[in-house]
């Protein structure tokens, strides 16, 4: 079994209460590591190092950092396939889709490595004949990155990446689900000659250890992808030293099925997008309208895909589409939630049970329920498992209105071929991102942003690259 070590300050040490937790293997249900449970002593020790560093990394020029996130994108490619392994194994990830993940995570750091010589600041005009107005874009200071357990290596380097480009020293915490694709990417960096301090993993509960980095008047970005109740509790922690906050919480993605729509598209489109790692993903579609008139044809179509939908062993050659949950809390929650729409209504057409005929794991089986209506539990509040519901509604408008009756504003997907209902879906849907006739997936150089308690900034692309840095504008007379 492996035991890992926490990264401060360049070095890997245990944690200051020596204390260690288990990190099991969903589908075998075994223990595959042990991780130290980090606290308030760790957190301390973390952000002193961080703090250290700070000032030299913020001088040293871009492109000099950039050169590292390069070298971390260089060092996953020549370990792609132990990182996948990892992965799969620490969270019943399907193998090709951690491999995905492994290697869109090498992008991305190449990504953000492309911008050292782009981002800029402004010239300003001023009102005055002898001054120039200069805006500097400057590194926001120590960032505290928080993961969580569904895509934690590209989420590690969704927070890493513009950290070290931008000059901010970074603490960043996986969830204590998924820690071991993180550590071992730490191993992997220690050798690439990155200043002590700049980097930094600890690993231990988001109440003790996170709230105490969250809390800390040192940091300078608090930036966590997770649910909307610690979304919440962040901003409570955060409101006493008014720290920057960048969010990225649930989702409640709605798909508008138009009667024009290409319905084979539409049927591939949507499955894929629930059952991918399970239905754990934020942006991915967790309640689907139908227009009436082509409602039965859809539904016989849907019935039929998602009955074919193989789950069990993600190691297993050929791959299934999908194993078991994260864990079991999270398993039990999808069926009170299932078990809840039936009493109110809801028809299971496909599943609606866990997968019992695996040896081990927390499986629910791709499920898909019909008759659901706009006040059901399941169609407002997020599954974040392999569950659809469908809503039939009596047209365009009436889909509109029900996708935006909603707490969660982060992705929304329609599927047609009617140009105005196209153009209308994209000016009246408030969602961060509207996905026209495809899966829900952001793209790297995009803005993962959400609407209302989806959350406040977001990451990727230029935008995300801003949150990483605050302006400084100097008035200059002469
Ligand atoms: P979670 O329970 O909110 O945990 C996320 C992280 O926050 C974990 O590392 C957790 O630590 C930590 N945490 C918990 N309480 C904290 C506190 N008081 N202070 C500081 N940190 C704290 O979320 P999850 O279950 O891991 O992830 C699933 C959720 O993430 C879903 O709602 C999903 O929609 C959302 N998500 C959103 C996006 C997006 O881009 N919008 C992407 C992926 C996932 P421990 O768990 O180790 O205690």
């Amino acid at each position: 079994m492996k035991v890992y070590q926490q990264y401060i300050n360049g070095e890997f040490r245990d944690a200051a209460s020596r204390e260690q937790f288990e990190v099991v293997n969903p589908f075998t249900e075994k223990v595959v590591a042990m991780a130290p449970k980090g606290g308030v002593e760790d957190a301390a020790l973390a952000l002193e190092a961080a703090s250290s560093a700070r000032k030299a990394w913020a001088a040293k020029p871009c492109a000099e950092r950039a050169v590292f996130l390069k070298k971390m994108a260089e060092v996953i490619r020549g370990n792609r396939e132990m990182l996948a392994r990892t992965l799969a194994e620490e969270q019943a990830k399907v193998l090709p889709l951690a491999q995905v993940e492994i290697d869109a995570t090498a992008e991305y750091f190449d990504y953000y490595a492309g911008w050292s010589r782009k981002y800029e600041g402004e010239v300003i005009q001023s009102d005055r004949p002898t001054e120039n107005i200069l805006l500097y874009r400057q590194p926001i200071g120590i960032v505290v990155g928080i993961c969580p357990w569904n895509f934690p290596f590209f989420v590690m380097a969704r927070k890493v990446a513009p950290s070290i480009l931008t000059g901010c020293p970074i603490i960043l915490k996986p969830s204590s689900d998924t820690p071991n694709t993180t550590f071992e990417f730490a191993k992997l960096i220690a050798g690439i000659g990155l200043p002590k301090g700049v980097l930094n993993f600890v690993s231990g509960g988001g109440s003790t250890l996170g709230d105490a980095l969250v809390k800390s008047p040192e940091a300078g970005l608090i930036t966590l992808t997770g649910s909307v109740e610690t979304g919440q509790r962040i901003i409570a922690a955060t409101a006493e030293n008014i720290t920057k906050t960048s969010l990225e919480l649930g989702g409640k993605a709605p798909v508008i099925v138009c009667d024009d729509c290409d319905l084979d598209l539409t049927v591939k489109a949507v499955v894929a997008s629930r059952v991918i790692f399970s239905g754990q993903v934020c942006n991915c579609a967790e309640r689907v309208y139908v227009e009436e008139s082509i409602y039965d044809e859809f539904m016989t179509r849907l019935t039929k895909a998602m009955a074919a939908v193989a789950y069990g062993d993600p190691f297993a050659d050929p791959a299934p589409d999908m194993s078991s949950q994260i864990n079991e809390a999270q398993m039990l929650k999808i069926e009170a939630m299932v078990k809840k729409a039936k009493v109110e209504g809801a028809e299971v057409l496909v599943g609606g049970g866990r997968g019992d005929d695996q040896p081990s794991g927390f499986f629910y089986k791709p499920t898909l329920l019909a008759n659901c209506t706009q006040d059901m539990e399941i169609v407002r509040k997020e599954i974040f498992g392999p569950v659809l519901p469908v809503v039939k509604v009596s047209g365009f408008d009436e889909a509109l209105n029900l996708a935006n009756d909603c707490e969660y504003g982060l992705t929304s997907s329609i599927f047609t071929k009617n140009v105005t209902k196209m153009m209308r879906a994209i000016n009246e849907l408030e969602f961060g991102e509207t996905y026209v006739n495809r899966e829900h997936f952001e793209a790297i150089q995009g803005f993962h942003a959400g609407w209302r308690k989806s959350g406040i900034g977001g990451a990727d692309g230029k935008h995300g690259l801003y949150e990483y840095l605050q302006t400084h504008v100097a008035y200059i007379q002469y």
